[in-house]
C-alpha cells in the first residue's frame, strides 16, 4: 500500500498517491474466471501458444491467473453507485471522467442507486489508495463493497487527477490491466523491495514480479501480439516506497490516442 507524505503544517498537499492492483482472493479465482470466459469467450487464453512460450502445464490455476477480465464486445454498460454518499457535484464529476472512455469505445457508466454494479469508496488506511477490481471480478464482491476506491477525492482535488487517477481505475474496471514500463522506469525500481512489496500486496512469487514488473515493455513485448504503448493511462503506477530514489512512479496522465484506439477495438461501437 502506498505510504503517504507525513502531512506539512498549511495547506495539504495532493499526495501522489499510485495504483496498487487490486486482485480478487485466491478461493475467487477459478469461478471468477470461469464467469469472465462466459461473459466474452475471447477472455480465455491462447493456452498451446503460452504453455510452449512460457513452459508450464496449463492447471485450472494456471488457466484461471491468465484468464483476462473483458466485458462482453458488444459493450460495457454499468451502473455506478457510491458508497459515502458523497455531494451531488462529486458524483457527477467522477462518472463524467469514467465515461470519457466512451469517446471511442461503446462504454457507458450511469449513476444508480438500485444495487450498482461499480461501487466508489474513498477510504483510507488498510483498503485505501487508488485502486479497482479488473473487469468482470467486480460482479464476484460483495454487494456492500467497493469495487473502486478513490481514497479522499473531493471537489477540491486538481482536475488533472480527475483524468489520472479516476480514468486509470475505470480502465481497470474495463477489463484493462497495467501495462509494463520502460525500461528507463524500470531501472528506477528497487528489485528486493519490489518483490517484498508486490509478495504482500499481490501474493506473487519473485518470478512474477520479475515478469508482472522488472520486465521492461522492450523485453515484454516479445510474448505480446499487440506493441505496448510507453504513453499509455495502464502504465504500471510504482509508490516510491520502492523505487530507488523514493519517488513515486505516476506512469500515464491520461487516456492517450493508443490507450483510446485499442478501447476502441475492444468495445467497439459498431460490431462489425
Ligand atoms: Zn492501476
Amino acid at each position: 500500500m502506498a505510504k503517504k507524505p507525513t502531512a506539512a503544517a498549511a495547506a495539504p498537499a495532493t499526495p501522489l498517491l499510485t495504483c496498487t492492483p487490486k486482485r480478487l482472493p485466491r478461493e475467487l479465482w477459478i469461478p471468477a474466471a470461469a464467469q469472465a470466459t462466459a461473459i466474452n469467450p475471447n477472455n480465455h487464453p491462447p493456452l498451446e501458444r503460452l504453455a510452449r512460450v512460457m513452459r508450464f502445464t496449463p492447471t485450472p490455476d494456471r488457466i484461471a491467473v491468465l484468464t483476462t477480465k473483458r466485458w462482453h464486445t458488444a459493450g460495457v454498460h454499468l451502473t455506478v453507485g457510491f458508497l459515502d454518499n458523497p455531494p451531488a457535484d462529486l458524483r457527477k464529476r467522477i462518472i463524467q471522467h469514467m465515461n470519457a472512455w466512451a469517446k471511442t469505445a461503446n462504454v457507458q457508466f450511469k449513476e444508480s442507486s438500485h444495487n450498482p454494479q461499480v461501487r466508489i469508496a474513498r477510504v483510507g488506511g488498510q483498503d485505501g489508495g487508488y485502486w479497482s477490481y479488473l473487469g468482470t471480478d467486480i460482479l464476484s464482491i460483495p454487494a456492500a463493497e467497493a469495487t473502486m476506491n478513490l481514497e479522499a477525492f473531493t471537489m477540491s482535488t486538481p482536475e488533472s487527477e480527475f483524468h489520472r487517477v479516476v480514468r486509470h481505475e475505470t480502465g481497470h474496471t474495463l477489463g484493462f490491466p497495467h501495462e509494463h514500463m520502460r525500461k528507463e522506469l524500470v531501472a528506477r525500481i528497487d528489485p528486493k523491495k519490489a518483490i517484498a512489496f508486490f509478495g504482500a500486496t499481490q501474493g506473487w512469487s519473485p518470478a512474477e514480479v520479475k515478469q508482472q514488473v522488472l520486465t521492461p515493455l522492450e523485453e515484454s513485448s516479445l510474448l505480446g501480439t499487440v506493441p505496448p504503448d510507453p504513453n499509455s493511462i495502464m502504465c504500471y503506477q510504482i509508490p516510491g516506497t520502492i523505487t530507488k530514489d523514493g519517488l513515486p512512479i505516476i506512469g500515464g496522465i491520461d487516456i492517450d490516442p493508443t490507450d483510446f484506439a485499442f478501447a476502441a477495438k475492444i468495445y467497439p461501437k459498431k460490431l462489425l
